[in-house]
């Protein structure tokens, strides 16, 4: 198929970072999702275990190898969630930074298949704000990422507002990444997996959404754009939904009413990708819903198959021009990929 595909979610960690998470899933205090994750994917010395940490780790010739055998033209990286975010503040902040140096390099080796999104540390929100600079600046990162809660805590929180002022001041994209559910969200996701992707990552990405829409972050700053995998984290789904009841939460008093409707924030400051889902009637669903401007292509190598993925978008029944702007023009615009 003559069409360039650029992957918009494809993760990669440190090695540092890596060792980092097998601290904080040991310590007593570990979050209780946070420890699942770590006994039953990253940790351990199992095969698969090891199957993940060396294609994470990897940001040169395996990584460019297996995105020619799959077909991708071109790959944004991200940190893998959780990222820094369950380090402490000092910790996370220099791993961030760390991390941004290595993505940057390695970018550099590649410039034409591979671009980054910078990792900050949402524990110290002026550190994070002043590596956003330094992320726009020297390293030429295309944007930030943040996989969700940070030590139960959500960015709708005013402490938060400084990384969202420099992302808005910078014009720089901000993804907000899943990861498993806050210590307040987790407890009836602990039993059959639930707290995972297939369910619980969605759940808690979606809720954090809705805080940020509901707290009036887009109020504040209107010009700030947010990109968020799974097909909108079922989201688009329940839109007239949530503007329906939101109206009725607000004339009884019990939120504060906004500037517009959560629904335009949705379709004008968000964009969805299509990270781990190979669902044609929810792509669909989303084309109709929010229109194929305001979707991107994406894969979440090494996590789902790319080939699949990719297998998923070249055949779905849409229209050529939707696929384009899904696999390709979309992507160039929202990252200002020249
Ligand atoms: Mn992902």
């Amino acid at each position: 198929m003559n069409i360039r595909r650029i992957a918009t979610e494809e993760a990669f960690v440190t090695d540092e970072i890596f060792q980092e998470w097998k601290k904080a899933a040991g310590s007593r205090f570990a979050e209780p999702g946070f420890r699942i994750l770590s006994d039953t994917i990253y940790g351990g010395d199992t095969p698969a275990a090891q199957v993940i940490y060396s294609k994470l780790t990897d940001l040169g010739a395996q990584r460019i190898a297996q995105m020619d055998a799959d077909g991708i033209d071109f790959s944004i990286l991200s940190i893998a969630a959780p990222g820094v975010q369950v380090s402490d503040a000092v910790t996370a902040t220099q791993l961030a930074m760390n991390a941004n140096d290595v993505l940057a390099e390695a970018v550099s080796r590649n410039p034409s298949r591979l671009a980054g999104l910078a990792t900050v540390a949402p524990q110290f929100p002026k550190g994070a704000a002043k590596e956003l600079e330094r992320a726009a600046g020297s390293l030429g990162m295309k944007g930030f990422l943040i996989n969700s809660h940070t030590k139960n805590e959500y960015l709708d929180d005013h402490k938060f507002l400084e990384i969202f002022e420099a992302a808005q001041a910078l014009d720089m994209p901000f993804y907000l990444h899943p990861r498993e559910p806050s210590p307040s969200l987790v407890g009836p996701m602990m039993d059959y997996g639930l707290y995972f992707a297939g369910w619980g990552f969605g759940v808690e990405t979606g809720t954090h959404v809705m805080r940020l829409i509901m707290s009036g972050l887009f109020d504040r700053f209107p010009q700030l754009r947010v990109a968020i995998g799974h097909l909108g984290e079922g989201i688009p789904y329940f839109l007239d939904r949530i503007d329906n009841r939101y109206l009725l939460q607000v004339k009884i008093g019990a939120t504060p009413k906004l500037n517009r409707l959560p629904s335009e924030y949705f379709r004008d400051n968000f964009i969805v990708t299509t990270s781990g889902m190979t669902s044609v009637p929810s792509l669909k669903l989303c084309i109709e819903v929010l229109g194929a401007d305001r979707i991107m292509f994406a894969a979440d190598y090494p996590f789902e198959s790319a080939h699949e993925a990719v297998e998923f978008l070249d055949t779905a029944d849409i229209s050529e021009d939707d696929r384009k702007k899904i696999y390709t023009t979309n992507a160039e615009s929202f990252f200002k990929l020249s």
